[in-house]
């Protein structure tokens, strides 16, 4: 595999993350990925445990945002209850979707982390915009019928 897809840290899910050792890097800032993320594509709303994750990710200092690629009625209704920043459409993985969303946020690249699943997305674009990466597997990966992963 190609270094440029290749997360930073490699997880099995969002919750092997430990919010201290991020916040011990200097990390103040997460954006992470929606779907195949946080939930997969046919849950509408955050689970008990993803808005456990975002409360302890907040309490330990670390402010976390949405930056997903999905259209704006599916992020809006996910991210209602969680009082977070969110950005839909967001262009992953061209770099302005981080700038964006630092630009709101107020961090700094090395104060970042993106999280998400998909290495031609998420990781490229932590790489191109110079922020850390981690890559999580896929919930519900798609089914490739044609193709054995
Ligand atoms: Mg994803």
């Amino acid at each position: 595999m190609m270094k440029i897809f290749r997360g930073d840290i490699e997880l099995d899910t969002i919750y092997e993350i430990k919010p201290d050792e991020l916040y011990a890097r200097g990390i103040r800032y997460a954006l992470c990925d929606l779907d195949n993320t946080l939930a997969d594509y046919d849950t509408p709303l955050p689970t008990e445990q993803v808005k456990a994750w975002f409360c302890a990710m907040r309490d330990k200092g670390i402010r976390v945002a949405i930056v997903s690629n999905n259209g704006r009625t599916r992020v809006e209704k996910f991210c209602e209850s969680l009082d977070i920043p969110y950005f839909w459409k967001s262009g992953k993985p061209r770099r302005r979707a981080v700038r964006n969303a630092l630009a709101k946020l107020g961090g700094t690249a090395e104060q970042t982390v993106l999280i998400g699943d998909k290495r031609t997305t998420d990781v490229l674009c932590a790489k191109w915009a110079g922020i850390l990466s981690i890559k999580v597997k896929s919930i519900k990966p798609r089914t490739i019928l044609w193709k054995k992963k």
